[in-house]
């Protein structure tokens, strides 16, 4: 099964597709997470990428698809979570998942209101220690931006800075809204209200993916 994680940033689609892969044991794929681990451990492809993800920007579509490609030729089912961004990505990326004799089943776009976005966002603090994940407006810490199992600074990611969040969202707005049209045109688009609690939301999810294997 393939499914596809689609949505504006901070609707929670990483979450839930992690929530995915533990409820039915299928690979998780994320190609923010492999370009921050990358710009992490210093290697060639992080070099190359960390002013583009620090700019709120999109990376290349041919590297991003070569990277993706490699990652999924092998696998029967995945869920994949960041991609496709642009409906570039999104034709190369059928073409080659048809060409193995397979087939996207199942596209979730989560939506969440652009006031929350920015919130969960540009509200979001991480501990550098321990990486416990606060929210200034949701779940604090004890003490204003500190950890409180460590008493570590909090740190905010670069690209949740107020005007790179605006950027990110223009971004999706430009290339990635086309995407959720794209497959909405292809009748495998399901659409999900993120603005629920997180489990609420996994049962919505749940219930698609359980009538669609059923059937
Ligand atoms: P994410 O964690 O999915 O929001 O991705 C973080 C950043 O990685 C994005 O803002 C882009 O710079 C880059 N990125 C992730 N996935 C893609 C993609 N499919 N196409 C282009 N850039 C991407």
């Amino acid at each position: 099964m393939i499914i596809v994680m689609l949505g504006n940033i901070g609707t929670g689609k990483g979450t839930q597709g992690k929530l995915i892969m533990k409820n039915y044991n299928i690979p998780y794929i994320s190609t923010g997470d492999i370009f921050r681990e990358n710009i992490k451990n210093n290697t060639e492809l992080g070099l190359k990428v960390k002013s583009i993800l620090n700019d709120g920007k999109l990376v290349n579509d041919e590297l991003v698809n070569q990277i993706v490609f490699d990652k999924i030729k092998n696998l029967d089912s995945f869920v994949i979570d960041g991609y496709p961004r642009t409906i570039y990505q999104a034709e190369k990326f059928e073409n080659f998942v048809n060409n193995l004799n397979r087939k996207l089943d199942i596209v979730f776009s989560i939506i969440v209101s652009e006031e929350n976005i920015i919130k969960r966002l540009t509200g979001r603090r991480i501990c550098p220690e321990c990486g416990k994940i606060y929210n200034i407006y949701f779940d604090k810490p004890e003490k204003d931006e500190i950890c409180n199992f460590d008493g570590e600074k909090l740190i905010q990611r670069e690209d949740d800075k107020i005007e790179i969040v605006k950027k990110r969202i223009e971004e999706f707005k430009e290339n990635t809204e086309p995407v959720i049209e794209y497959y909405r045109n292809k009748n495998i688009l399901y659409e999900i209200d993120g603005e629920k609690e997180i489990f609420e939301v996994f049962n919505d999810i749940k219930r698609v993916i359980d009538d669609y294997i059923k059937k």
